[in-house]
């Protein structure tokens, strides 16, 4: 059974169209890119299957439920942003406990899967520091953590590495992916970076203006690009 399936969905905003129509399946346990030019609809798309963003027609189920009215908080879905919207007044503790909190956590239960998470990403020496205290790439993996410990379905990424530097991005992208094969969770991964998407993806999404251009895995974007934009895009020497 498909993880993620969005049926002719449809997206505007005003009188702009930014997804005229659009058909994918994700498959459970998969590893899936979005990639393609700055404003051809990656955020929307991932905003809409967080529950952040409501459509304009179509489906989108997440397992067999049809989700298209249903809030963020029951999704079973956890978002990684770009910015990795921390709270600064938090310790790494804090920040990463405070979804459970939320949601009545027992407090034992938190310690542990935070203890976990951050044993995980290794970030167990800072969990009493305020973020302002981290690094880059240690504010990346708090983000991560907090995703982690909700125990989601499924992960959003939003170009989550970005504001890292090119060294600490290769780091952490092997990291993303080798956290995914061990949580065996479903990743939906945005970025405008072709390298990262070749690298890290089981299937890429190449986007234009909102269209699906092609799904495939990264040998068959790149060895047999649907069109001209992808062959461009992914920089496959045809
Ligand atoms: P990407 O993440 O691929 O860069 P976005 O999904 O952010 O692209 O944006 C897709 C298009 O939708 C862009 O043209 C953008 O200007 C437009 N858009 C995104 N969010 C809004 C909004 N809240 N209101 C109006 N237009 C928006
Ligand atoms: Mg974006």
């Amino acid at each position: 059974m498909a993880a993620i399936r969005m049926q002719g969905l449809v997206k505007r905003f005003g009188d702009t169209t930014v997804i005229p129509s659009l058909d994918l399946e994700i498959r459970d346990q998969e590893f899936v890119v979005f990639v393609g030019p700055s404003g051809c609809g990656k955020s929307t798309l991932l905003r809409i299957v967080a529950g952040l963003e409501p459509v304009d027609g179509g489906e989108l189920f997440i397992g067999e439920r049809k989700v298209n009215d249903m809030p963020p908080a029951e999704r079973d879905i956890a978002m990684v942003f770009q910015d990795y919207a921390l709270y600064p007044h938090m310790t790494v503790r804090d920040n990463m406990g405070f979804g459970l909190e939320m949601r009545n956590t027992p407090r034992d239960e938190i310690r542990r899967r935070v203890d976990r998470a951050a044993g995980m990403l290794r970030i167990g020496d800072y969990l009493d520091r305020k973020p302002k205290a981290l690094s880059g790439g240690q504010r990346q993996r708090v983000a991560m953590g907090r995703a982690m410990v909700r125990d989601p379905q499924v992960f959003l990424f939003d170009e989550p590495l970005s504001n890292l530097d090119a060294k600490l991005r290769g780091e952490v992208r092997t990291e993303i992916k080798a956290l995914s094969q061990q949580l065996k969770t479903t990743m939906i991964f945005v970025t405008h970076d072709q390298v990262e998407a070749m690298t890290m993806a089981d299937r890429i999404v190449v986007l234009k203006a909102g269209v699906v251009q092609q799904f495939g895995t990264p040998e068959e974007v790149y060895q047999s690009p649907a069109n001209q934009f992808v062959a461009g895009f992914i920089g496959s020497p045809t």
